[in-house]
């Protein structure tokens, strides 16, 4: 299949006719597709047909575009399992994970889309006589919307409908890597809809996302990625003043303290490190454990990551998929010879799998490393892969200490009976996110979703919050007394 940029209501390729190969991490053998591998002129064709269609997009009421936007939902809840399938075959993640994506994705859909009858203001007295104040919502522009390939329909989600709902124009840029669901969810707003020029989609690499966070006519750049390039966008967006909202890399903890019911632990354990192939930004990559309970759990931990059945996310026998890329395995592979040169041991996996049934695609054992310090790297850098270090502790403070010694701040979690402990590490965790019994994954799209420190910039995503990066306050007085009031003064 060969398929094409969408910008301004046409499906269009790029201008200089290349295109990237779309191939699967768990088969390389199997192609599923070639997308236009785009230039700046195609990243500036879409940003001026966004600019264009603003002007009427933002006048349209928000109730209407709404109706568009529930529209939608439900045609991606009619077509959930297609996109699952297509998304394990682009991704790798296991068939139960893509549908949670796409289910991520209707959901986002749905609660933002309710937005449309709120996107509440505020009413205020004025401190004067005959005098109204009030504050509301206004649209931005043009937003460029530059997405991963971890959760290839969902993240794009998150972007645009908050985008569109506030009465925004965008131009989405999908990771190279998973084009194919990021235009499965354009095509249905398409189909919903959305007026010609509203979205637009441009697949390719950095070349599209340079040319989105330099333009001039783009207002708001919203970037989900690793921090290395998250400081690029900030760097390009800074001299034109653009709103940038950054959401970054993470290495989670999971904090496991010695009365925790070390069952439940396990599971949340597994699930958090090794869930997704270990690439998720709030990936559960440190365990840092009470030293009374920690034997006890490593020999189990050790025991059930063995077992975990690792290969094609479309063999619903399969618990863990490949990595997303050659180069992303490499980067896995690498990271396990810095832990053994540091010190640490690995106690499970460690290598690549070449059997038959592995060697056409980009599979890695779950590894464990025990007797890892914080001031190694394999537990202050993130891997983004099937890893996970442990670390011993022997006190509540010591975890919150060891938990928040690394650059990020996106979730953390801790496995505790006593309701005292879980309060304080909730209180002194510095993270955007905390669980308490639960792993560090699992977020719902009506909380806020975001990081501190080198994870975020300080804006978030989904929720309510998420309004506030695809919009600006405005604050209106209208004095109804016929004469001038001065504010403060009179
Ligand atoms: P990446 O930074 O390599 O790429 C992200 C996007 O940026 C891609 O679309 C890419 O093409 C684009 N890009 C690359 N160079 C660019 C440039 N110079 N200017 C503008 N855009 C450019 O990240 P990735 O490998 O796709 O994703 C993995 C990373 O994403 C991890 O670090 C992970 O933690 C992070 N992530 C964070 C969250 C979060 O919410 N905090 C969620 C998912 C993933």
């Amino acid at each position: 299949m060969t398929y094409l940029n969408y910008i301004d209501g046409q499906w269009v390729p790029a201008q200089s006719g290349r295109t990237i190969e779309n191939r699967n991490p768990a088969n390389t053998a199997d192609l599923i597709g070639t997308f236009p591998d785009s230039s700046a002129d195609d990243a500036a064709r879409a940003v001026a047909a966004a600019r264009r269609a603003f002007d009427s997009w933002r006048l349209v009421p928000a109730p209407k575009r709404a109706e568009i936007l529930f529209k939608a939902a439900q045609i991606i809840a009619d077509r959930k399992e297609t996109f699952a399938r297509d998304m394990t075959r682009e991704m790798g993640k296991v068939l139960d994970e893509t549908r949670g994506d796409v289910q991520e994705a209707i959901d986002m859909t749905y609660f933002l889309a309710g937005e449309g009858r709120r996107l509440h203001g505020q009413t205020a007295p004025s401190e004067l006589r005959d005098k109204f104040a009030m504050s509301i919502r206004q649209p931005v522009g043009v937003c460029a919307l530059i997405t991963p390939w971890n959760f290839p329909m969902a993240i794009p989600s998150w972007k645009i409908i908050p985008a569109l709902v506030c009465g925004n124009t965008v131009v989405l840029k999908p990771s190279e890597l998973t084009p194919l669901s990021a235009l499965h969810f354009v095509k249905v707003l398409e189909e919903a809809g959305v007026p010609p020029g509203v979205v637009n989609m441009v697949t390719g690499g950095p070349a599209v996302g340079e040319t989105l966070t330099t333009h001039p006519d783009v207002s708001v750049v919203s970037f989900t990625g690793s921090t290395a390039v998250g400081k690029l966008v900030n760097q390009n967006c800074a001299p034109h003043f653009k709103k940038v909202h950054l959401e970054m890399g993470g290495k989670n903890a999971i904090m496991i303290l010695d009365d925790a019911v070390l069952e439940l632990a396990l599971e949340g354990c597994l699930w958090g490190g090794f869930g997704t192939t270990g690439q998720r930004c709030t990936a559960a990559s440190r365990v840092i454990i009470h030293e009374k309970v920690h034997d006890r759990f490593v020999e189990q931990f050790i025991e059930r990551a063995k077992a975990l059945r690792v290969g094609d996310g479309l063999d619903p026998q399969m618990q863990v998929g490949p990595s997303i890329s050659e180069k992303q395995l490499e980067k896995v592979m690498g990271y396990v010879e810095i832990g053994k040169q540091e010190g640490a041991t690995v106690a499970c996996g460690g290598r690549r799998l070449t059997g038959a049934a592995h060697a056409n695609g980009f599979f890695h054992e779950p590894t464990i490393f025990t007797g890892v310090t914080r001031s190694m790297r394999i537990a202050r850098e993130e891997i983004f892969g099937p890893v996970v270090s442990v670390i011993k502790c022997a006190s509540l403070d010591e975890a919150v200490s060891i938990g928040n010694d690394v650059v990020y701040g996106l979730s953390a979690s801790i496995y505790t009976q006593d309701i005292n402990r879980a309060f304080q590490a909730m209180r002194d965790l510095y993270t955007g996110i905390f669980y308490v019994n639960a792993p560090t994954i699992g977020a719902e799209v009506h909380l806020p979703f975001g990081g501190t420190k080198a994870t975020g910039n300080g804006h978030r995503e989904a929720g309510l919050a998420s309004l506030d990066v695809f919009s600006e306050w405005k604050s209106i007085y209208v004095d109804f007394s016929g004469k001038l009031q001065r504010a403060q003064i009179d």
